[in-house]
C-alpha cells in the first residue's frame, strides 16, 4: 500500500523571533506530502500566525499528559489547540535520556494527545551500546508496546511512529538506508502481530542526521515513510531539498 509520507522538522531549542520568521518564509508547503514543523513553544504563536495559508503543519516538541493545574513550567494540549497545533512529537530520545521520561510516561502523553485529537509522532530508537548488544528491535518494540498497551492497536492507527537510532541523532552519522528499513520493518512487523491492516497504515518516519544527501536513499526504502528532521531542519534550502526527495 502507498502510504502518505511526511516531513517533519524538529527545531528543538533554536531560533529568534527574527531567524523563525526568516526560516518559515522559505519554506515550501507540498501537496502531495505532510510537511510538518515543530519550533519551540514560545514561538508556536508566531510561526501559527505565518502558515495560516499554508498547507504547512504545526507540530510542538512536548506536551503534558495533564489537562490543567499546579503543573509550573508544563503546557497542555488544549493550550497547543489554541494555536493550531496539529502534531506532537512525544517520547524523543532527549526527554528520555535528559529529562527522564519513562515509556510509561510518554504511553499517558500519546493517550492524551489522542484525545485532544492531535497527532502524536512517537519517537523510538536504540543507543549505541543497545545496538552493539544485538538488542535494537527489542529496544525500539518496547517502547512501541507501552503504547500499544496503554491505548490498544485501533487507536494506533493514529499514531505517527519516528525511529530515531539516538547514537544518530545530532552526530552527523545517520543509520544506512538497510539499517533504517530492517529496524522500519521490525517495528511494523510486531504491530502486525496485534493487526495487520493497521501495521500497513501507519506511518513510520526515520529520524538521524537526516540531510538531503541522504534523504532520497532512506525514502526509497518501502517502510520508510518520511523523515523527522533535526539540525537540517533549520536550513530551509536543505529542509526544502529534503521535502523535494520525499515527492
Ligand atoms: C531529532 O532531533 O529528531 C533529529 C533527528 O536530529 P538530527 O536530524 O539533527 O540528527
Amino acid at each position: 500500500m502507498t502510504r502518505r509520507k511526511i516531513v517533519a522538522g524538529n527545531w528543538k531549542m533554536n531560533g529568534s523571533v527574527e531567524s523563525v520568521v526568516e526560516l518559515v518564509k522559505g519554506l515550501n508547503a507540498c501537496d502531495t506530502l505532510d510537511v510538518v514543523v515543530a519550533p519551540s513553544f514560545v514561538y508556536l504563536p508566531l510561526v501559527a500566525q505565518q502558515l495560516v495559508d499554508s498547507s504547512i503543519k504545526l507540530a510542538a516538541q512536548n506536551a503534558s499528559e495533564y489537562n490543567s493545574g499546579p503543573y509550573t513550567g508544563e503546557v497542555s494540549l488544549s493550550m497547543l489547540q489554541d494555536f493550531s497545533v496539529s502534531h506532537v512529537i512525544l517520547g524523543h530520545s532527549e526527554r528520555r535520556a535528559l529529562f527522564a521520561e519513562t515509556d510509561t510516561q510518554v504511553a499517558k502523553k500519546v493517550a492524551a494527545t489522542l484525545a485532544a485529537g492531535l497527532t502524536p509522532i512517537l519517537c523510538v530508537g536504540e543507543t549505541l551500546e543497545q545496538r552493539e548488544v544485538g538488542t535494537t528491535l527489542a529496544v525500539c518494540n518496547a517502547q512501541v508496546d507501552a503504547v500499544l498497551n496503554e491505548i490498544g492497536v485501533e487507536l494506533f492507527e493514529q499514531v505517527v511512529v519516528a525511529y530515531e537510532p539516538v547514537w544518530a541523532i545530532g552526530t552527523g552519522k545517520s543509520a544506512t538506508s538497510e539499517q533504517a528499513q530492517e529496524v522500519h520493518k521490525g517495528i511494523r512487523d510486531n504491530i502486525a502481530t496485534q493487526s495487520a491492516e493497521i501495521a500497513e497504515k501507519i506511518a513510520i518516519l526515520y529520524g538521524g542526521s537526516v540531510k538531503a544527501s541522504n534523504s532520497a536513499e532512506l525514502f526509497a526504502q518501502p517502510d520508510i515513510d518520511g523523515a523527522l528532521v533535526g539540525g537540517a531542519s533549520l536550513d530551509a534550502k536543505e529542509f526544502n531539498s529534503i521535502i523535494e526527495s520525499a515527492k
